[in-house]
């Protein structure tokens, strides 16, 4: 071979140009690696699906007929890190060019930015031609340390791709419908909800392997894994998602429920992981479901079309150049100097607050809850309580299948840790019981009263909440949104108040009994 060609984990994208000719001169290379193990501890069906979907690819790969060698975690172990894999590689084949995609991790990107090969090799870094904006065009749209707004950027997509126009105008006049997507759901609508799609892929023998090696997890699984690992799969969860998820998908975007166990997933696509391995591109998604919407009018409105678009096209798009134009600062930004370490529960599901013992039990059950329970549950508790949010990133990074750090990281620390300063979030996502009431049927069954803020069973997110208003009023109360709040509570008793701040301070400091 005179050239080596290596994909990693997160680049099964089938229609790169890369796989446009059939080079015999040309050698790819996949691999399971333990410096991708164990850099966080990862949830089991994370590994499972990741070490799955790449044997796929190199599978489908060497059957339209390209060169592929597949590491196994059995033929990588005695090299200490990729760079020592590749460079033995170089010397074997005596390649004269070795070729990779520009890496969507900053750590990863490095790494490969500093091989240092002992032989002559010309190096050379290709797009990996998945997401919207090409790499070389998002320092334009996202200056360093100035991302701007999501919306801006939105709009700006939608002309370009011209995605959901009117000519000049955004279709139906408007250029967002969220407003539209706040509903509850009711006890009729639970009935309805439908079952989400799942696959059954064996995993004995990659479990075998993983313990072969003793890679940490956390986690349950069974002997089969419920997530897409190949592009068919991939494309089937699309397709269901638009018939069955896409009509009702807006509406319920931010509900939650506990008395839906078989619906876990709720109208959402679960489309992120094979996103987020580039199984799928964001491209076809945006297009598969814009077709249905186009089909099938009476039963998906523009608001729901809309607020899917506006997930892919806007906030996946936007979240990738608020990492690039941060990195490598932005993974250890602390706005708001939060020291917690994260109570034990979140590894167990053990607490009494039904809220975030539903969505952690769930999240180790299916490696997966949707964006607002990641977002107003256990992102609110973690806000609320002051979690470091190192801490925070790394439950993050490893629970949920769908885990990137260039995606997991300006959601979490900056999104809901606000430890950004409100690049993400023009102000900080804290929410009281209330919030969770409003959106869920989680307070009903809790041990703890929602509608109490200074008593023993008081709902501790209410007095978290406003300890949370208290210790950081300086940093939150310039906001004109949260000006308001603070009058509302300021003209309380001060003896009340007092009161809720006590509670407040008893919970955190018996967090671990919660
Ligand atoms: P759907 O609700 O069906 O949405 C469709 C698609 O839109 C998703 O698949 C995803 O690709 C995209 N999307 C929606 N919101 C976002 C967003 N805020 N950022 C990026 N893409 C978005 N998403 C990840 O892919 N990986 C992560 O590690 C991750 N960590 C998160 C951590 C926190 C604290 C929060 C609040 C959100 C996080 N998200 C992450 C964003 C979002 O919650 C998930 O993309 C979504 O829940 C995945 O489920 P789904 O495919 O059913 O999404």
């Amino acid at each position: 071979y005179t050239k080596l060609r290596l994909i990693l984990g997160d680049q099964l994208n089938a229609d790169h140009s890369w796989y446009a000719d059939i080079d015999p001169d040309c050698l790819y290379v996949m691999a399971e690696l333990k410096q991708e193990t164990g850099y966080v501890k990862h949830h089991i069906q994370k590994l499972c699906g990741f070490f799955l979907a790449i044997q796929n690819f190199a599978d489908s790969l060497e059957k339209s007929g390209h060169q592929v060698i597949y590491f196994t975690l059995d033929d990588t172990v005695r090299f200490s890190d990729l760079p020592d894999l590749l460079n033995h590689l170089c010397k074997q084949y005596a390649v004269s060019t070795f070729e990779y995609q520009r890496p969507d991790e900053y750590r990863l990107l490095q790494q490969l930015r500093a091989l240092n090969f002992s032989s002559a090799v010309t190096v050379n870094e290709v797009d990996t031609e998945h997401f919207f904006v090409q790499f070389d065009e998002l320092y334009g749209y996202f200056p360093a340390g100035k991302p701007g707004r999501m919306e801006t950027f939105y709009r700006k997509m939608r002309r370009k791709h011209n995605i959901l126009m009117n000519q000049t105008e955004p279709e139906g006049g408007q250029w967002n419908y969220d407003t539209n997507n706040r509903n509850k759901l009711k006890a009729a609508d639970l009935s309805v909800i439908p079952a989400p799609l799942l696959f059954a892929n064996s995993v004995r023998t990659v479990l075998d392997r993983l313990q072969r090696h003793q890679v940490d997890s956390i986690g349950r699984i069974n002997d089969e894994l419920l997530w897409p690992v190949n592009r068919q799969q991939s494309l089937q969860l699309l397709s269901y998602f638009c018939q069955h998820c896409l009509p009702a998908f807006g509406q319920f975007q931010d509900a939650m429920t506990s008395n839906s166990t078989h619906q876990w997933s709720l109208y959402h696509s679960r489309l992120s992981f094979a996103l987020n391995t580039k199984m799928l591109s964001p491209a076809e998604v945006v297009t598969e479901a814009i077709n249905s919407w186009q089909q099938q009018p009476d039963s998906i409105s523009l608001p729901e079309i809309e607020g899917f678009v506006r997930q892919i096209l806007g906030w996946r798009e936007y979240i990738r150049g608020v990492y690039w134009s941060n990195m490598p600062d932005y993974e250890s930004l602390n706005h708001l100097n939060a020291t917690r370490s994260l109570p034990d529960w979140f590894w167990t599901g053990e607490t009494k607050m039904n809220c975030l013992s539903h969505a952690i039990t769930q999240s180790l059950d299916y490696a997966y809850a949707h964006h607002i329970q990641r977002l107003m549950i256990t992102g609110n508790l973690c806000l609320l309580a002051g979690i470091d949010p190192d801490e925070v990133d790394a439950w993050y990074m490893g629970i949920y299948i769908d885990a990137i750090q260039w995606v997991e990281l300006p959601n979490t620390r900056g999104m809901s840790q606000y430890a950004d300063g409100g690049m993400v979030a023009s102000k900080p996502y804290a929410a009281s019981g209330n919030y969770v009431q409003k959106m869920s049927d989680y307070c009903s069954d809790c041990h703890y009263q929602v509608k109490e803020k200074d008593t023993d069973l008081a709902c501790p997110l209410n007095s978290l909440y406003w300890h949370f208003m208290e210790r950081n009023r300086a940093v939150v109360k310039s906001n004109p949104r949260t000006a308001l709040v603070y009058k509302g509570w300021d003209k309380r008793d001060e003896s009340f108040r007092q009161a809720v701040l006590m509670r407040a301070e008893w919970c955190l400091d018996h967090i671990e009994q919660l």
